[in-house]
C-alpha cells in the first residue's frame, strides 16, 4: 500500500526503510525493497511489519545508491514473503514494486505460462508486470515500460529498476497516487509526500496515466503517447 524510490548518493537501503515507515500509517501486511548491489537487483521481502525487514537488513546489509521500496496489501494472493513486493522476472534482473491492482493479470498470466513457459513464483496479479517487462525488453527498460502498461487494464502505481540500466528508476501512475521529490544530485519516489519529507520539500506532482524516468540528476515526465510534459516545482510548506 506504500511505495517508495531512490536514485543518488546515499545508501538505498535506508533511505528506502525511512520512507515506508512513514507510510505505515496506510496500513499493510508485508514489507520488501530490491536494491542494485555490487552488479546484482537483489531482493528482500517479509511477511509482517517493516521491522521484520529492517532487522533482517541489519543482519545483512545491501548497499547500492538505487532502489525500490514497497508495503503490501494483499489483493491478490495471501500475505506471504513470496507474495510479499519486490517481484523479479524469471533471470531476476528486473524488479517491480505495484499499489492497485492489475484486472487483466489472469489473462496475460495464462499468456505467459502457455507462449513463453513462465514459472510463477507468486500468485500475485503484481508477477505479470515483470515478466512483462522482461518479454518487451530490448535494451531500453522506459520503452519496455510504455509496451507493458499498453497490455495492462487496472489501477496502478509501479516502481521499476533493472540492472542492465542501473542509473534509472521508472515510475508510472495510473489510478494509483505517486509524487516525485526533487533533491540535488538524487531523486526519489513515493505514493504519499510524508514519505519523503526528511530529504526534499520539492515534488512534482504525478497525474495519471504519466511515466516518469528519473536519474540521479534528472526527472523526466511523460503523457502515455511518450511526449515529455512540462511540470512545476511544487514546495511543501507544511510539516508532516
Ligand atoms: N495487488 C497487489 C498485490 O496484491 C498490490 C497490492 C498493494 O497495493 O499493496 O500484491
Amino acid at each position: 500500500c506504500g511505495i517508495v524510490g531512490y536514485i543518488g548518493d546515499k545508501e538505498a537501503t535506508s533511505v528506502l526503510i525511512e520512507g515506508l515507515s512513514r507510510l505505515e500509517y496506510r496500513g499493510y501486511d508485508s514489507a520488501g525493497i530490491a536494491v542494485y548491489d555490487n552488479g546484482e537487483v537483489k531482493v528482500r521481502k517479509y511477511k509482517g511489519r517493516l521491522s521484520v525487514l529492517a532487522d533482517n537488513l541489519e543482519a545483512e546489509i545491501l548497499t547500492g545508491k538505487v532502489g525500490i521500496g514497497h508495503t503490501r496489501w494483499a489483493t491478490h494472493g495471501e500475505p506471504s514473503d513470496r507474495n510479499a513486493h519486490p517481484h523479479t522476472n524469471v533471470a531476476g534482473n528486473i524488479a517491480v514494486i505495484h499499489n492497485g491492482i492489475i484486472e487483466n493479470y489472469m489473462k496475460i498470466k495464462e499468456w505467459l505460462i502457455e507462449e513463453k513457459g513462465i514459472e510463477f513464483k507468486s500468485e500475485t496479479d503484481t508477477e505479470v508486470i515483470a515478466h512483462l517487462i522482461d518479454h518487451f525488453y530490448e535494451g531500453d527498460l522506459l520503452q519496455a515500460v510504455f509496451k507493458t502498461i499498453e497490455k495492462m487494464e487496472g489501477a496502478y502505481a509501479l516502481g521499476v529498476i533493472c540492472k542492465e540500466e542501473p542509473d534509472k528508476v521508472i515510475a508510472v501512475r495510473k489510478d494509483s497516487p505517486l509524487i516525485i521529490g526533487l533533491g540535488e544530485g538524487e531523486n526519489f519516489i513515493a505514493s504519499d509526500i510524508p514519505a519523503l519529507l526528511k530529504y526534499t520539500r520539492n515534488m512534482h506532482l504525478i497525474e495519471n496515466d504519466e511515466i516518469v524516468l528519473l536519474t540521479k540528476d534528472e526527472v523526466k515526465i511523460f503523457n502515455e503517447l511518450g511526449q515529455q510534459m512540462d511540470r512545476e516545482v511544487f514546495h511543501v510548506t507544511w510539516d508532516a
